[in-house]
């Protein structure tokens, strides 16, 4: 070998690290699922690349994954033929966090006294290959990038140093192996260097994992008391997605959908459906039951992968789900499309467009299935994600009036359920025409608003809005079923019926004598801030109230704007 260096772990490595270490997460068994699922990968990458690149001279023919147990020595090693790494590609990704997010989820897990939530918050994150050190007290791993001649060898106890090597003779690919702590290690509960245990795990988590994982084990031999050795293969390597829906099992669907997405929790909703006809595809999708910590960050994961023909081709595949959706998990097998297909060629692709089409109304409707038939589960999903949802608003005209249907919305009627559009219709009074609504920051500004007063007087209710994009979607819906959305807090609202009008007009000429003088006065004094000023029957208890043209910004939308720097 030539020379071991030893270096530091990047500091939010350093902090992932030493909660492993101290093991917040109470599922160890998980680590074995991440070094597996890494393996996978490996593996998927390899035989992607060898497709692409003909001048890639490895030998594929028989890609897996290999687990070996040493009870003597307490290891436990994961191996696989796959992609490898680099020496730059092992510092960068081993001894780094390049996953956007992890400074939030670090303060988010340190701000967290509630350990369930802390391990929610990990499942989401997923700690991939860190999670080793939660039953190992040393992690070796060798690799070799196909396609290169040295590998290289990396070691650490996790405690905020590795050692990096370059070695002559490592095999392709990569084997982790693991050191695990001593038995009698109080947080150490199962042996995993167990047959039943590992089999157990690999089953449980890895079954359909598309590559052989093979384990050598021990059999009684013929005669007593001897022993064979005998290579098993410990997964199905069944496609779940492949299959047909009545063959698939809820418990299977859910620990795909754990695999899938690292998740803890089941999943609110499974769709499993297939396109049939000149474009084939089968598509397995997920509605998770809770929002991931990353879903209003700009480097945030999208949820659905892309294979074709059983063939990993790439996560995040933005090609398939509108940003509106970004949390819906899952996979889509594409029969027709070219392995090296790009990211740029997908979004111009015709056939994709319809696949996506296809998907957007699938996951809709079962959206709109669940706020009929399962309110409460479809409350969980609107406290979730509505405000993602609620983007589609803005720029998915196909399916606005679908979105307009599922949309909740806060509301005067009721102090913390929400309303949708068409209750609002229900409950609209007599000679209303107009679906009134007012934006801000909370809901307690807007009660507070001087706005309101005239509408609480009479009995309106009022739409309630306090996210940021509520401002910008009822812009460009404009109205809902005929009616038109009408900000209560822009031009002249007129909550008098004739009646009223004709009553008070005396009272009215009266007061607009009083007054003129002073609001001449008002009028000199604040040329510069307001276009006019006028007497208004809005207000009852306020006396005095600015109120925006029917076409002027919002308030809100004027703050955005500005902080957005326009
Ligand atoms: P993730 O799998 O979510 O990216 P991990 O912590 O599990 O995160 O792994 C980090 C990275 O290390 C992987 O993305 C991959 O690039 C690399 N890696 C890990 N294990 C292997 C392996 N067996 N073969 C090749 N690369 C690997
Ligand atoms: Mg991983």
């Amino acid at each position: 070998s030539n020379g071991a260096e030893t270096r530091e772990f990047q500091a939010e490595a350093r902090q992932l690290l030493q909660l492993m270490v101290h093991s917040i997460y109470s599922n160890k068994d998980v680590f074995l699922r991440e070094l597996v699922s890494n393996a996978s990968d490996a593996l998927d990458k390899l035989r992607l690349e060898s497709m692409v690149d003909k001048d890639l001279d490895v030998d594929t023919s028989d890609l897996h994954v290999e687990i070996e147990v040493d009870r003597e020595n307490r290891t436990l090693t994961v191996r696989d033929n796959g992609i490898g790494m680099s020496r730059d590609d092992v510092v960068a990704l081993i001894g780094t966090i390049a996953k956007s997010g992890t400074a939030e989820l670090l303060r988010k897990l340190k701000e967290s006294q509630d350990a369930n939530a802390s391990q929610e918050l990990i499942g989401q994150f997923g700690v991939g290959f860190y999670a080793t050190f939660m039953v190992a007290d040393r992690v070796e791993l060798l690799t070799r990038r196909a396609g290169q001649t040295g590998g290289t060898r990396w070691e650490s106890t996790g405690e905020g140093t590795y050692t990096v090597e370059a070695v002559d003779d490592a095999p392709q690919g990569t084997s982790v192996t693991v050191h695990l702590k001593p038995e009698d290690s109080e947080d150490n509960l199962f042996d995993y260097t167990a047959e039943w245990k590992i089999r157990e795990i690999v089953k449980r988590y890895s079954d359909f994992i598309a590559w052989p994982i093979r384990m050598t084990v021990q059999r009684p031999g013929e005669e007593e008391g001897t022993t064979t050795t005998e290579v098993q293969t410990l997964n199905s390597m069944k496609a779940l997605w492949a299959r047909p829906r009545n063959e698939v099992d809820e418990a299977e669907y859910k620990e795909f959908y754990k695999h899938l997405s690292h998740d803890w929790v089941d999943p609110l909703e499974i769709i499993h459906m297939r396109g049939e006809g000149t474009f084939e595809y089968e598509a397995l999708l997920f509605v998770p039951s809770h929002a991931p910590y990353d879903l209003f960050m700009r480097e945030g994961k999208r949820g659905v992968q892309l294979y074709v023909k059983r063939v990993f081709i790439m996560d995040d595949c933005e090609a398939l789900m509108p940003d509106y959706l970004r949390f819906v998990k899952g996979v889509v097998d594409a029969h027709d499309l070219s392995l090296n297909i790009s990211r740029e060629i997908l979004q111009q692709d015709r056939q994709i467009r319809v696949v996506r089409r296809r998907l957007v109304k699938k996951v809709l409707a079962t959206v709109r299935t669940m706020q009929t038939e399962q309110p409460e589960r479809y409350r969980t999903f609107w406290t979730e994600f509505g405000r993602a949802v609620k983007e589609g608003l803005i720029d998915d005209t196909e399916n606005r009036d679908t979105l307009l249907e599922i949309t909740s919305l806060a509301s005067t009627h009721h102090e913390t359920e929400l309303t949708t559009l068409a209750g609002y219709v229900e409950r609209m009074k007599d000679g209303q025409s107009d679906i009134y609504y007012l934006t801000g920051e909370s809901r307690a500004m807007i009660e507070n608003s001087p706005h309101m007063e005239a509408f609480r007087a009479k009995g309106y209710e009022v739409l309630i809005l306090t996210d940021p994009v509520d401002e910008v979607w009822v812009e460009r819906v404009g109205e809902f079923d005929g009616r038109p959305l009408r900000s209560i807090a822009k031009g002249q609202v007129d909550l008098d019926t004739e009646e009223e009008r004709k009553s008070a007009e005396p009272e009215r000429e009266q007061q607009r004598k009083d007054f003129a003088p002073l609001l001449t006065w008002l009028g000199e004094q604040l040329t510069d801030e307001v276009r006019e000023v006028r007497l208004s029957s809005r207000l009852t208890t306020s006396p005095a109230c600015i109120v925006g043209d029917a076409h002027d910004l919002t308030p809100t939308l004027e703050k955005m704007y500005r902080a957005m720097g326009q």
